[in-house]
């Protein structure tokens, strides 16, 4: 797929008007200041990147075997399974609050900033407080029972403390504790057969909100400013940009306009 520069509005330093910002925006925030002020200031997205279809259909599956639950009000068998007395939520916004783009949205007052993010689902208990529900899809040798301490796993406690954030912030009686559905598809079946088998697991995650006030500010004082701020020391993307720059001036400097020649009639 061809990169194309970025289209969606860009920040303006002093803007009256709200900003939209996604909850994975403020994530490479906290992940590369450079980048996000690339992205969001200067126009520059990274490239994006192959979609992951299958886990989109596993997601999409899992979505329409809740919601026959969400219409009945009944539990699902693997909460069941878990002793666990939850339903699917029911809300006039759910559709809404799932939807790319839209998703659960507040506005934070001392940076104007219009924050947002979709959840894959909410459930609710007897006493009406919700609880955040992300599905994960992937296929591991060893089964999945908990969260580990690699950085996709803790960008998923992120995740799930950034929605705790915003459903707090519409008004619910949000529970730190969120759920995982961590699907993980079998290798060890002796032939593919034209079906994927998967081991289901629920983890439960107690998320800490209280980080996020503080990131957003910080990440409008990275968008107010003129300055470049610093880059991710290990990225591998910037040191090939970097290394692919230099390589590209030195080859020029050796060889003269006429190494530019082919380049240039792209
Ligand atoms: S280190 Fe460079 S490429 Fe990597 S995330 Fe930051 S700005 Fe982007």
């Amino acid at each position: 797929m061809a990169w194309t520069p970025y289209k969606k509005k860009l920040y303006e330093p002093g803007q009256n008007e709200p900003f939209k910002l996604s909850r994975s925006k403020i994530d490479s925030f906290l992940e590369c200041p450079q980048c996000f002020y690339l992205d969001r200031r200067l126009g520059v997205g990274r490239p994006s990147m192959a979609s992951f279809t299958l886990n989109n259909a596993v997601d999409h599956l899992l979505k329409k075997e809740f919601d026959t639950h969400r219409a009945e009000k009944t539990p699902h068998p693997l909460l069941k399974s878990y002793g666990l007395e939850l339903v699917p939520f029911q809300h006039k916004q759910m559709d809404e609050w799932r939807e790319n783009f839209v998703g659960v949205q507040y506005l934070h007052k001392p940076t104007n900033f219009l924050v947002f993010g979709a959840v894959d689902d909410i459930w609710i208990d007897k006493e009406g407080v919700v609880y955040v529900v992300d599905y994960k899809a992937t296929s591991k040798d060893t089964e999945i029972k908990e969260l580990d301490d690699t950085k996709w796993h803790d960008q998923y406690r992120r995740q799930m403390e950034m929605y705790q954030w915003l459903l707090k912030h519409n008004d619910l009686k949000v529970s730190d504790t969120g759920y995982f559905v961590y699907v993980n598809g079998k290798r060890d079946n002796k032939a593919f057969d034209a079906k994927l088998e998967f081991d289901v697991n629920l983890i439960p995650y107690t998320g800490k909100s209280d980080w996020v006030d503080d990131v957003l500010v910080k990440a409008k004082t990275c968008l107010d400013g003129d300055e470049l701020p610093s880059s991710h020391p290990e990225c591998e993307h910037c040191k090939y940009r970097k290394e692919a720059g230099e390589a590209f001036q030195k080859h020029v400097k050796a060889f003269g306009a006429g190494a530019l020649s082919k380049v240039k009639k792209k």
